[in-house]
C-alpha cells in the first residue's frame, strides 16, 4: 500500500476547495487512515505524523523538488542504486550511505540551506521533529519546503555535472540529462 499518492491528492483537494464542513464521515475516515498510517514504514511518515493534520493545514502546496524529499523518490544515492541509475548508492561528498536522511540533516555541503530553515523554525530541523514542525504554521512550513527545494535543487545540479563530466554516468542514457522536470 503506498498511501502517500492519496495524501498528496488529498492536501491539493483541501488546499483548493478550503476547509470542508464536518461531518461523523469525514471523522471516521481519517480515524481509518490514522490506522492504516500506523502500519506504513516509508521514509514519507517523517513528514506525515498526523493525517487529518496534514491533510488540512492548508499552508500552501508543495512542488515537485520538496515532494522527492518528501517520498525518497529522488536523486539520492540508496534510490539511484534502486532504479539501476547508479551502482552504488553512496553519497557523491564523503562515500557514506546517501539515504534521504544524509542528504537532509548529514551533508555538510547544505549547511547554509539547513542554517536558514533552522534560523526561521528557531530549531535545527532533524528527522525526529520534521513532520511537527511542517505543520506546525505557514511559516514554518515555507521554511521547510524552501530547505527542501534547494538542497534537491543543488542535487539535481550536480548530478548533471557529473553526467556531464562522466563520473558515476555507468549505465545511464545520454538522453536522460535533457528530460525535463515538471511540476
Ligand atoms: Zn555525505
Amino acid at each position: 500500500m503506498a498511501p502517500v499518492d492519496v495524501l498528496v491528492k488529498r492536501r491539493t483537494e483541501t488546499y483548493s476547495k478550503g476547509p470542508q464542513m464536518e461531518t461523523e464521515a469525514t471523522e471516521r475516515r481519517y480515524k481509518e487512515w490514522q490506522e492504516r498510517w500506523r502500519n506504513y514504514r516509508g521514509w514519507t511518515t517523517n513528514f506525515v505524523v498526523n493525517v487529518r493534520k496534514w491533510a488540512e493545514s492548508g499552508f500552501g502546496n508543495f512542488d515537485y523538488f520538496a515532494m522527492q524529499a518528501m517520498t525518497g523518490h529522488g536523486v539520492f544515492g540508496v534510490y539511484l542504486k534502486k532504479i539501476g541509475k547508479a551502482k552504488q548508492g553512496v553519497c557523491w561528498f564523503c562515500s557514506d550511505r546517501d539515504a534521504v536522511k544524509h542528504t537532509m540533516f548529514e551533508y555538510a555541503v547544505f549547511r547554509e540551506h539547513t542554517q536558514m530553515a533552522k534560523e526561521k523554525c528557531e530549531e535545527r530541523l532533524t528527522v525526529e521533529n520534521i513532520g511537527k514542525i511542517i505543520v506546525r504554521s505557514e511559516g514554518d512550513w515555507s521554511a521547510v519546503t524552501n530547505m527542501l527545494r534547494s538542497i534537491m535543487k543543488k542535487k539535481k545540479e550536480e548530478e548533471r555535472r557529473r553526467e556531464r563530466g562522466g563520473e558515476q554516468a555507468e549505465g545511464r542514457g545520454r538522453d536522460r540529462g535533457k528530460r525535463r522536470e515538471g511540476n
